[in-house]
């Protein structure tokens, strides 16, 4: 803890920010970029590489170029596919169009749940991953099973699925413990076989455990991580849901005066894909004078 001269006290989840697998993606994927930059060359990938705006932003300007289109990827050109994976066909069709400069971020953990998928629906078992159908981690998923495929994202969808004799379960890595242990008991009780994998992975345990510790311990938690990250927006669930005034932001230049009043004890937490420049950004905007000038006119960076 760290008590600022305004007489703030910062407290940082532990563990927070970058993930075992989002740090070896960006670190294979950054050491691509400077080797290809060095020839002139650019690395493209399918989707943002990292659900954090600031970070791809950062990797752009080294000579990342980021698409949704895999015609847009030039024939030969070195194509990253990132830590949520991606379906088996975007992998061949990549694989067709670049050859061996394909380079594989699959995080292990994603490519476990993917393994699983193709298990569960190759023994003939109907598949419910329990995740957000829009997230491109559980399309990949999805991807990977041959056999009939229902994604449920809360527990009013799970009690409303069609009973099956065979249904395996397995989640979306980010996913809630507390909801996919709810959803199994709900399966439980209604499908005549039931074969579950949690697929959650540790990291997302560890860091939601983190803020749950934090909840009762401070006055308000700031999450840092970017809007389209899942793993951010549960960190920020989790806490509100543990009675903590949350202000969930993407960089420190987000922040605002009046959130402050009344709070003492304020709460770090950032997502997986949080890198630590930014984490560090918003404890320098808290540990020294700018909260006493006020946040008008910050632009998230230290000046001090
Ligand atoms: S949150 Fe877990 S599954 Fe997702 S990239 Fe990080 S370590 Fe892998």
């Amino acid at each position: 803890m760290v008590k600022d001269k305004d007489g703030f006290i910062v407290e940082v989840a532990s563990p927070t920010g970058f993930c075992f697998g989002v740090k070896r993606a960006v670190e294979s994927l950054e050491k691509c970029i400077e080797e290809r930059a060095s020839v002139g060359e650019k690395v493209y990938s399918i989707g943002m590489p990292i659900h954090n705006p600031q970070e791809v932003e950062r990797l752009c300007q080294k000579g990342l170029v980021v698409t949704d289109k895999i015609e847009d990827v030039p024939e030969g050109a070195s194509v990253f596919i990132r830590a949520h994976g991606a379906p088996p066909k975007v992998k061949k069709l990549l694989a067709e169009r670049c050859g061996g400069r394909v380079i594989d971020a699959t995080c292990p953990f994603v490519k476990n749940a993917q393994e699983k998928a193709a298990l569960l629906s190759g023994e003939g078992y109907a598949l419910l991953v329990l995740g957000d159908p829009g997230h491109p981690e559980v399309q990949a998923i999805v991807g990977c099973a041959s056999g009939e495929v229902f994604v449920a994202s809360s527990l009013s969808e799970v009690r409303e699925l069609v009973k099956k004799d065979k249904l395996g379960v397995i989640s979306q890595t980010t996913q809630k413990t507390e909801l996919f242990a709810e959803a199994v008991g709900i399966l439980a009780g209604s499908a005549r076989e039931l074969r579950v994998f949690n697929t959650i992975c540790g990291a997302t345990t560890q860091r939601q455990d983190g803020v749950r510790r934090m909840t009762g311990t401070v006055d308000g938690i700031i999450v840092v991580g970017g809007r389209n990250s899942a793993n951010t927006a549960k960190l920020a669930e989790i806490a509100s849901a543990g009675g903590c005034d949350v202000k969930w932001i993407e960089h420190a230049g987000e922040l605002d005066k009046e959130w402050f009043n009344g709070k003492i004890k304020i709460g770090i937490a950032a997502g997986a894909s949080t890198p630590d420049w930014l984490i560090d950004e918003l404890k320098n905007a808290l540990e020294t004078s700018q909260m006493s000038r006020g946040m008008e006119g910050y632009d998230g960076r230290n000046d001090e």
